[in-house]
């Protein structure tokens, strides 16, 4: 798979919550994890990957066991305030400061269909949110203060004449 990069579209579209879990779903989630892998990340969004879903997943401790997934989350609790440094693989070459909830309650549903709770602080809860925020079509970089936006300027400019030449005719929509 590849993942897409600022400024994509499809990285600012909120998702369609999924119907059904299928062989497709599950072959595509073991796809999104092995690209997540490939390019160091701890998370990934469905988005990120041209597919318009409300799914992510994260691997926080990248063990096999360490996998989760999440259809259709929605962060029902947060809590207490950090400020930690983030990046994104959709905005690579960007690591900045950004807010968060220090805790967060997600509820979600697995693979297998099953509604599950998932209470969490430190790095895995702002991997909640980061990647709840991609379901929303909202990138990291939107969060930052004036002056961070300013600082991060120059390399979104990069990355917006990257895009232009790797995408001649300017794509609209996810493409799946
Ligand atoms: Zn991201």
């Amino acid at each position: 798979m590849k993942i897409l990069k600022y400024p994509h579209p499809c990285l600012r579209k909120k998702c369609k919550e999924l119907q059904r879990i299928d062989k497709a779903v599950v072959d595509r989630v073991a796809e999104m994890f092995q690209t997540m892998y490939e390019a160091r990340g701890l998370g990934l969004a469905a988005p990120q990957v041209g597919w318009d879903a409300r799914l992510f997943v994260i691997n926080a401790n990248g063990e096999k066991d360490g996998e989760m997934v999440f259809v259709n989350p929605v962060i029902v609790e947060a809590e207490g305030a950090v400020n930690e440094e983030e990046g994104c693989l959709s905005v690579p070459g960007i690591n900045m400061r950004v807010g968060r909830a220090e805790r967060v309650r997600v509820k979600a549903f697995d693979l297998n269909g099953r509604q599950f709770e998932l209470e969490s602080d430190g790095l895995l809860a702002i991997a909640l949110q980061h990647e709840s925020d991609h379901i929303d079509g909202k990138l990291f970089i939107s969060k930052l203060t004036r002056a961070g936006k300013a600082a991060i300027a120059p390399r979104l400019e990069e990355l917006e004449e990257q895009f232009k030449a790797a995408y001649p005719d300017a794509p609209t929509s996810c493409p799946m």
